[in-house]
């Protein structure tokens, strides 16, 4: 239904236009490549349409302002670091606060108390430690399983992403045949050592899977977010948690995206009895900060391990983890910016955006749909939602994800660059909103050519 050579054509006017407009960040991405692998600081910022990434200079709330003058509405937040929107007043003076009373000192606060029971009254979960980054809170629960169990394996489903974590590239082959994901730099060893995969929603694969009882946990996001957003079947969650039980392995819900649900995550609002909760990204308003909690059976267990001489040297914890900065920064977050009425307007903003691109998608009978969970939206370019990973994955258009997003960087709107995610902070408004309403509906009347 997209002519290719239109789509070509578009997308060679956005990159031109993006250029022209945007002087300042080009300089600075020559200058920056004298410095930095590849003129970025972090080498994923490569991956912006437009080639290369726009500079930032302020930001306030939902919006950021680059080094030329453009204010965008940034519907990326920092692919979901800054879902409370960016510097929120209540976190900059508390983080500005502590910042003069110290930061780190391997040494807890009573920060950390006040956090750990409100993740405790939010999830569900008694018992809390924390970490850096989400990448690490997996890291840390995967070997705490592995110890429990005694059992070398874990296992995550298809197009899965929980943070640059070894066990976890490994992709499912059509054929059955498990491989390193593409791109994965120097793994260790192969995952397919490690890691067993399965598809999401596939209760029998996974039954096969864990029944030799060599798995120590099974790492799931409880709805897959980063191959666009891939729901779990009715009963797919009552079946994962009976399956793990029986076989005695243990759970592990990844909520670092999933939070978007709601106030205690998906695991709150779908009632979810995991035997860990791992959980980062947007905890601190933005500041590293990550938190992992269990069960008080896991908790009794757990006591006499990490408690040991050798805790130190472990493998897990992290001299700046659980600094007074990042717990600070924690709890003002949870206390005052992701709070319940928060969530009720987020929410709300996701479901009129959703209906918003719904709209143009009937009105003008593309073969595209958008899901929603909780205040996170994503369309993908494909007619029906998938059921897998894979399912999502084979139907990718990376070419019109490109032009979209170049699309919407040129009217004033920022999208996520791995995929078309839209995430709503309490800062949003729905006029910014609607802005992306119409900007995506006239990049569909130029696809199409009406
Ligand atoms: N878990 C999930 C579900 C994620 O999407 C990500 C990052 N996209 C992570 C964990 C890792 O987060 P970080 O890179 O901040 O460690």
């Amino acid at each position: 239904m997209i002519q290719r050579d239109r789509l070509a054509v578009l997308m060679a006017q956005e990159l031109d236009r993006f250029a022209g407009a945007h002087p300042r960040s080009l300089a600075l991405y020559e200058r920056a490549k004298g410095s930095l692998l590849s003129g970025v600081p972090m080498n994923w910022m490569t991956k912006w349409a437009g080639g290369f990434p726009v500079f930032v200079d302020d930001a306030e709330g939902a919006r950021f302002t680059d080094v030329d003058g453009h204010t965008y509405v940034d519907l990326c937040l920092g692919d979901t670091g800054a879902m409370t929107g960016h510097s929120p007043k209540a976190s900059a003076e508390a983080i500005e606060e502590q910042a003069h009373r110290g930061i780190t000192f391997m040494l807890p606060t009573e920060d950390a108390i006040w956090v750990g029971e409100e993740l405790r009254r939010r999830f569900g979960l008694p018992v809390w430690q924390f970490a850096l980054t989400a990448t690490d809170a997996n890291r840390f629960t995967i070997r705490l399983a592995r110890r429990l169990t005694g059992r070398p394996k874990i296992l995550v489903f298809n197009w899965c992403y929980h943070g640059s974590v070894d066990e976890t590239f490994i992709t499912l082959d059509p054929d059955g045949s498990t491989r390193p994901r593409d791109g994965n730099l120097g793994p260790p060893v192969d995952p397919s050592v490690t890691t067993k995969v399965v598809e999401f929603n596939d209760v029998d694969a996974l039954e096969r899977a864990l029944a030799p009882g060599d798995v120590a946990c099974v790492l799931a996001e409880p709805a897959l977010t980063n191959i666009g957003i891939v729901l779990p079947e009715n009963g797919f969650h009552d079946a994962l948690r009976e399956i793990t039980t029986r076989t005695g392995t243990l759970l592990v819900i990844d909520e670092t995206h999933t939070i978007c649900a709601g106030p205690g995550g998906y695991t709150r609002a779908f009632g979810l009895q995991p035997d860990f909760l791992t959980i980062g990204k947007p905890i601190a308003s933005g500041v590293p900060a990550a938190a992992y909690g269990f069960t008080a059976e896991v908790a009794r267990l757990l006591e006499p391990i990490t408690s040991e001489k050798e805790a130190d040297t472990g493998g897990i914890g992290g001299t700046l983890a659980a600094n007074a900065f990042s717990l600070a920064a924690m709890r003002v977050t949870l206390d005052q910016v992701l709070t319940d009425e928060a969530f009720d307007r987020m929410i709300a903003l996701a479901v009129r955006f959703a209906e918003g691109v719904q709209g143009v998608i009937a009105e003008r009978d593309l073969p595209w749909h958008i899901t929603r969970l909780g205040c996170r939206a994503e369309y993908l370019f494909q007619p029906v939602r998938p059921r897998s990973g894979a399912e999502a994955a084979a139907r990718a258009d990376p070419e019109l994800d490109a032009f979209m997003h170049l699309w919407a960087l040129n009217r004033g709107i920022l999208l996520t660059p791995f995929h078309n995610m839209a995430l709503m902070s309490p800062a949003t408004t729905t006029e910014d909103v609607d802005l992306h309403t119409g900007v995506f509906s006239e990049a569909a009347g130029a696809l199409i050519g009406s």
